[in-house]
């Protein structure tokens, strides 16, 4: 978990990292966060004006639905704090969005994809501004895109997602199992001149350039924003992927390929952003000048 306390003009006061008790239940989770909150809040200058909470799984503003991995189940979002003061449920993926959207690599663009690319894949789509998340929040979900129909399973049980071949973790594990090693990690296969290594990385380089380019005839983004462990691949990753979406778009130009900005603290920001908004401000964000790295930050 990672927390901050933000301030109204975005300067970024305190950032700590504590560890999600995760094996110790659902309940566990929800209490350490209120520990954590009311820890936060008592390093500033009085109560905080509001809070916002970045939760995976389903969500909406004032409810965590449902987290597979936590075994939440309709949580209200009081539950998770015990000051008085108002709360705001996003979706991890999206409220990271959100931040690169106000502050980062968004900034001023008005629709585009924020992709990251971590142990699994899931995408904000950011449309007039915001994160678009569909009819029942499900939205985004881009890693269960089928890319190869006959390929190998996911763990959604479907075949071929684009998850199971570029996410870091499958990249790492389809590796490992070809060679025959025990944990290789994705960077190390992407800097492997062994053409095992070779193979699998060219595999997620497709995957990822059929997923890229059904976005982008879908919804015409401005620019494509890649994000999560695997982008600090950096030219490996984005000249591949670059060269073969152009190709896949025979009929119109692809949008431009960029690394997000905020690296891992696009989800305390997008939250932060949330806390504002449930404070009654939503003006506040778009003229922030946030340098995270310039905060004391505990790990
Ligand atoms: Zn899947």
């Amino acid at each position: 978990m990672k927390g901050g306390l933000v301030s109204e003009t975005g300067a970024v006061l305190l950032s700590e990292r504590r560890s999600t008790p995760r094996a110790e239940g659902p309940e566990a989770v929800v209490a350490a966060i209120r520990a954590f909150i009311g820890h936060l809040a008592a390093s500033g200058d009085g109560t905080p004006a509001g809070v916002g909470l970045a939760v995976p799984g389903l969500v909406s503003e004032d409810t965590a639905l449902y987290a597979a991995n936590l075994g939440w189940r309709d949580v209200p979002a009081t539950d998770f704090t015990e000051l008085d003061v108002p709360v705001i449920l996003g979706h991890d993926v999206r409220t990271g969005g959100l931040a690169e959207s106000v502050l980062g690599a968004g900034r001023g663009v008005p629709d585009f994809l924020f992709l990251p690319i971590g142990t699994g894949i899931a995408g904000a789509m950011i449309i007039h501004g915001e994160p678009y998340g569909g009819a029942s929040g499900w939205g985004g979900e881009i890693g269960h895109i089928p890319v190869f129909p006959d390929g190998e399973q996911c763990a959604c049980g479907q075949f071929g997602c684009l998850e199971t071949y570029a996410s870091a973790a499958s990249v790492g594990r389809r590796y490992s199992l070809r060679a025959g090693l025990e944990d290789v990690r994705a960077e190390q296969v992407v800097a492997s001149d062994d053409p095992l290594a070779i193979e699998v990385w060219d595999d997620a380089v497709e995957a990822l350039s059929l997923a890229l380019a059904t976005y982008t005839l879908l919804l015409d983004p401005s620019m494509i924003v890649l994000g999560g462990g695997l982008a600090e691949a950096g030219p490996a990753l984005f000249d591949p992927v670059r060269t073969r979406l152009v190709k896949r778009l025979t009929f119109r130009d692809a949008p431009p390929l960029l690394p997000a900005a905020l690296g891992v603290d696009a989800g305390m920001l997008g939250a932060a952003l949330l806390g504002w908004r449930a404070a009654g401000r939503p003006d506040l964000g778009p003229g922030w000048e946030v340098d995270v790295r310039s905060a004391p930050l505990v790990s």
